[in-house]
């Protein structure tokens, strides 16, 4: 590596006192009160993504918003924030002063969650509603008084009927993930619920994309929004570096091994591993050698001594991996890099093209991998539309792919030794083995051993479940995602044994056989032509799957929602086949 740092950002102390000085100033510079940024310091956050930039303060200023953001991009942190900058001002009441409606029970949770984290320092009393959880803890909940509700619409629409959801003391309604929301059926839940909002009252939209059939909502419940798009920027072609650009969509809880499998089926010389946070520089970095990998990481906690440091050893080859944030990343120049990864999707487009830019210069190709939770697919997608580049989705290797290349690099090593070794004092230990074995017998163990010695003994390793690129029951999509037919292509059927799989929900809850297929396959990893017949009667349906294929389906879907609501998924009891 070369030059690392002159156009670093300034240095900072390391005391745990003043750790995070960077973000403090960007985060208070937009406004927000000493508890909140303390506890975006502490989270490990350290600058605003653009989409904080641009929305915090239009928001904290009372300003209707209008937020075209996908999941990655931290939008949610964009209206937390303001949310809970106004709690202090807001003073103590029993009935909420946000509501925030989202698509699904997961992204009530996630965002509940996140606001809690936000709001550690002020006490904020965040309560996620959802269909699916008992409503008695939820009535307990509202009783003793709550500040933020984060709800899907049809569980708010319940508790606001029976008058445990008070809205009169809304400061603050977000719809978060709205075009979800309408593909999911919500639109008329949506109005009734803000129908009963105060009037004036501020609103705060935030949508992937922005079809027409958003316009009725907005034009309706937004008063002169302010407009935020984070995709303006558009790169010139010739701008781009020469990158094969590559993505796996996994599931959070096995991103650490799909990065082990990544860096072992790759085995670049020199890679950069970018996080989003300083906690998980450090906590990616501790796991990377804890699994034997050479990763060092740099973030805007260390003091320029470390950075010197870390620096140091990533030139000399002591280490191979680098794991950084993107602001300690900045001013980096690294010569030998031949790949970037990005650990999470990066929160806009700009800074992913920044990121991968570190490699294909100089006219070499360079190698970008960024692993993609399901729900930040939709940022992969604007990335690409921005950037003009097509972004392969591939599946994780598997442990196939892994052992094929473990043994491939085994025979190149034993071709380069044919090749240039002098092997001639070898000649009597082969000679004394074929008096008793076959010479193919021979080179075989003398294969195993040296493949062994090399590190390549296959030891148990496990497959790493793919995950499914939607993890939301929703049909509107007709992209046919990554390496699957289009769901609108022709159905054959399954071509083996068949499962008739029974789906409590039928013609009285609006479900079409294209709601079903649509479900089935961005649930699982089969496409439409595997599926078979499907029966839709009053209350239930009943759908054709692979035999083999039909446990995956049941579980999936029984982790998701139909318009809101989860339904029961089984195999047929009575079934004829
Ligand atoms: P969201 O788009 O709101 O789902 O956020 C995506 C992820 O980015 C979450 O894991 C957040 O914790 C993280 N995040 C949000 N804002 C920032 C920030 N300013 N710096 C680093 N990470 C962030």
């Amino acid at each position: 590596m070369s030059s690392a740092g002159e156009a670093a950002p300034t240095p900072e102390p390391s005391d745990d006192a003043s750790r995070g000085d960077a973000a403090i100033s960007s985060f208070a510079a937009l406004g927000l009160r000493p508890e909140l940024v303390r506890a975006l310091a502490g989270l490990g956050y350290e600058e605003p993504t653009p989409i904080q930039r641009e929305a915090i303060g239009p928001v904290l200023a009372g300003r209707d918003l209008l937020g075209q953001a996908a999941t990655g991009t931290g939008k949610t942190a964009a209206f937390a924030l303001p949310i809970l900058e106004r709690l202090t001002h807001a003073g103590r009441g029993g009935d909420p002063m946000a509501l925030v409606l989202v698509p699904t029970r997961e992204l009530a949770m996630q965002v509940s969650e996140a606001v809690h984290r936000y709001g550690r320092d002020l006490g904020a009393r965040v309560l996620p509603i959802y269909g699916g959880q008992p409503v008695g803890r939820q009535l307990g909940a509202l009783k003793r008084g709550v500040d933020i509700v984060v709800a899907t619409p049809g569980r708010a629409l319940d508790h606001i009927a029976r008058g445990t959801l008070k809205l009169d003391g809304l400061l603050l309604t977000v719809l978060d993930e709205a075009d979800e929301m309408l593909d999911m059926g919500f639109a008329d839940d949506i109005e009734s619920i803000l129908e009963g909002t105060p009037d004036g009252v501020q609103t705060v939209l935030f949508s992937a994309t922005m079809p027409p059939r958003l316009n009725k909502l907005t034009r309706r419940y937004l008063a002169d929004p302010v407009r935020i798009e984070i995709e303006r920027e558009t790169v010139a072609a010739g701008d781009a570096p020469r990158v094969r650009q590559t993505a796996y969509v996994v599931q959070r809880a096995h991103k650490p091994a799909a990065l082990g499998r990544v860096l072992d089926v790759e085995a670049p010389a020199a890679a950069l591993v970018f996080c989003r946070t300083r906690a998980e520089v450090d906590s990616l970095s501790e796991t990377l050698n804890g699994r034997g990998y050479r990763a060092e990481a740099l973030h805007g906690g260390l003091t320029q001594e470390q950075r010197d440091r870390v620096m140091a050893r990533v030139r000399g080859g002591t280490s191979d991996l680098l794991v950084a944030t993107d602001v300690a990343a900045r001013g980096l120049d690294i010569d030998q890099l031949t790949h970037v990864i990005n650990y999470d999707v990066p929160a806009a487009p700009d800074s992913y093209v920044h990121r991968i830019g570190r490699v294909g210069r100089a006219g070499r190709e360079g190698i970008a991998i960024t692993l993609a939770e399901p729900r930040e697919h939709r940022q992969l997608k604007t990335i690409e539309r921005v950037t003009k580049q097509k972004i392969t989705m591939e599946k994780v290797p598997s442990v196939a792919d892994l052992h094929a290349r473990r043994l491939e690099a085994t025979r190149a090593a034993l071709h380069e030794s044919l090749l240039e070794d002098e092997l001639g004092r070898f000649r009597v230990v082969v000679e004394t083995l074929t008096d008793e074995f076959d010479l193919m017998e021979v080179a075989l163990a003398a294969v195993k051993l040296a493949h062994e010695s090399r590190g390549g003994a296959d030891d148990e390793e496990q497959d790493i479940p793919e995950a499914a690129v939607r993890p939301d029951w929703k049909t509107k999509d007709k992209s046919g995602p990554y390496g699957k037919p289009a769901r609108g292509g022709p159905r054959r059927g399954p071509q083996g044994a068949v499962t008739r799989v029974f789906i409590g929900a039928g013609r009285a809850t609006g479900i079409r056989p294209q709601d079903l297929v649509g479900a089935i396959t961005g649930e699982s990893r089969l496409g439409g032509k595997d599926i078979g017949a499907i029966q839709i009667a009053d209350r239930f349906s009943l759908v054709e799957l692979p035999a083999d294929a039909a446990d995956e389906v049941i579980a999936a879907l029984r982790g998701s929602t139909i318009k809101g609501k989860k339904t029961t998924v089984r195999r047929e009891r009575f079934g004829g086949k």
